[in-house]
């Protein structure tokens, strides 16, 4: 079945699978893999097709706070987003003024946040999204590193968005 560019209307797609890096939801280093790609080779469209979008996110807030070091910047803006928060709320929930939210969040030189704070962030992440097996899990969590995690490989099995394992 051949579907005309939306875009230009001059050619059919072609469609073939990619694995794309996903910057939309503000983490650099989601790699989503096996993705449905069109691409128009008359206009040079490409159009990108994400499924389940909701459980995608839901997968990759998770996987933010099980990980290992401080949470860094974007990430405190991306589960910021994840709970629905405005900076302002944000602020008031965490027990904070709103410019310490801003120096926490900004690209120009954050500021790192403090254990208790990003416990406490974690926290209302996994509790908003029910991650069952979190509390086991924060205790291996090193609050003094800073060292960002190497890229997740994030792919759907079974309709179901999972985090590729590495192999040993
Ligand atoms: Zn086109």
């Amino acid at each position: 079945m051949e579907i005309i560019c939306m875009d230009c209307g001059q050619a059919p797609l072609k469609a073939q699978k990619e694995n794309i890096r996903y910057l939309e939801g503000g983490l650099p280093n989601v790699i989503l893999k096996d993705i449905l790609v069109e691409t128009c080779p008359a206009c040079g469209m490409r159009f990108v097709t994400i499924p389940r979008m909701a459980e995608l996110h839901r997968l990759m807030a998770k996987n933010v706070i099980l990980k290992p070091g401080r949470l860094a910047n974007y990430e405190i803006t991306f589960l910021r987003k994840t709970l629905g928060l405005d900076k302002k709320t944000f602020a008031a929930k965490m027990h904070v003024r709103l410019e310490q939210v801003s120096k926490w969040e900004t690209r120009n030189a954050p500021a790192t946040i403090s254990p208790s704070h990003d416990l406490a962030l974690r926290l209302l992440v996994a509790q908003g999204q029910r991650f069952e097996d979190y509390f086991g899990e924060v205790d291996a969590v090193d609050f003094r590193s800073t060292k960002q995690p190497p890229p997740v490989t994030l792919t759907v099995r079974d309709n179901h968005w999972i985090k590729e394992q590495l192999a040993a």
